[in-house]
């Protein structure tokens, strides 16, 4: 980090800011410029705080030259992170992974339904959420742990692994004993405590995106789930909140290769959630795909006309396999 003083300040309050970067295990480094002076300071292994310094008298800015997310940086880890769910790699330059599923468990035959569908047509995990994050009270919460026990159940019988939301600690470890991949959803983002227990489960986590998060706050958000010692984790674009109401969320597929660049982690796109629309999901897949998502997450339902959640961006059976055949034919194999 540097520190930018005012062109006025003292030697005084210079030395203040320099004995406050020793007081924290640094060395303060003075770049004379023109008329201003600025403050290097070194021997920092990440990223420095600039909370200790701010209030100080003098200084003017901050500039910070290590971003607050050193282990999901590229910087500091150039090759992939190949996530391992169930079996299945999840990575940049892996075969493209294909996570389908309902929004919500709603009951064994439903999920038993979207699970031979979803299998059938070539997915290669199973999403399915018991625990509903909803935006009001009213709407269907979810089956809670009786809704992971269908599902866990459902994705024995058809073989896959299965990703699903957590969204409290308290039922972090009956969680956890289903799903082969733990979901942070894009409202619990930023919550620090939620994803700092994630990291110590020891499962992969898929972390979406938060609805109003930029990117930095999204990389140092997987921040803590690494910090905790878990380097199993797949990010994933949603979709934010925008001044454009036309959709459910605006989607910005440049995300896809600018986080190519930026974390080693790997990123899928989740069209359904994004759009809420159906109609929408299979082109933006696709386009996903093209500009080098490592997956995509679609929401499938056998009958989405019924589907207590999320019915209108759900594809049906018949929806997903013309997908799927899509995908295959120009990424062979996905
Ligand atoms: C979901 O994937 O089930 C979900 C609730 O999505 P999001 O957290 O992105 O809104
Ligand atoms: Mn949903």
């Amino acid at each position: 980090m540097l520190i930018v003083m005012d062109h006025n300040a003292t030697p005084e309050q210079i030395e203040v800011v320099n004995q406050r970067v020793r007081d924290l295990g640094f060395t303060p480094q003075p770049i004379p410029g023109g008329h201003r002076v600025a403050i290097g300071v070194l021997g920092n292994q990440g990223y420095v705080d600039e909370g200790p310094f701010r209030g100080l008298p003098g200084i003017r800015d901050f500039v910070h030259v290590t971003k607050p997310f050193k282990l999901v940086s590229r910087d500091f880890h150039p090759e992939d992170t190949v996530v391992r769910v169930g079996g299945v790699p999840v990575g940049w330059n892996e075969e493209p992974v294909v996570i389908a599923g309902p929004c919500a468990v709603e009951s064994a035959d439903q999920v038993l339904a979207a699970a031979r569908a979803v299998k059938a047509a070539g997915a290669h995990l199973l999403r399915g959420g018991a625990f509903k994050p909803r935006t009001g009270p009213h709407s269907f919460q979810g089956l809670g742990f009786e809704g992971l026990e269908i599902l866990a159940e459902a994705a024995r019988e058809v073989g896959l692994p299965v990703v699903t939301e957590v969204m409290r600690i308290d039922q972090l470890d009956r969680v956890a004993r289903v799903a082969d991949c733990l979901q942070v959803g894009a409202r619990n983002m930023q919550n620090f405590d939620l994803l700092k227990e994630t990291g110590r489960v020891g499962k992969p986590v898929l972390l979406k995106r938060g609805m109003s998060a930029t990117l930095d706050e999204f990389l140092a958000a997987a921040e803590y789930v690494l910090l905790e010692g878990n380097r199993q984790v797949i990010l994933c674009e949603r979709g934010i909140r925008t001044f454009e109401r036309a959709l459910r969320n605006t989607l910005d597929l440049a995300v896809v290769p600018y986080l190519r660049g930026a974390t080693h982690l790997p990123l899928i796109v989740d069209p359904s959630h994004a759009l809420g629309r159906r109609d929408l999901v299979p082109p933006v897949a696709r386009a996903a795909m093209v500009v080098g998502a490592a997956g995509v997450m679609v929401e499938v339902h056998p009958d989405p006309a019924s589907a207590l959640c999320d019915g209108p961006q759900s594809l049906d059976p018949a929806g997903f396999r013309a997908l799927m055949a899509d995908l295959r034919s120009f990424r062979p194999g996905a």
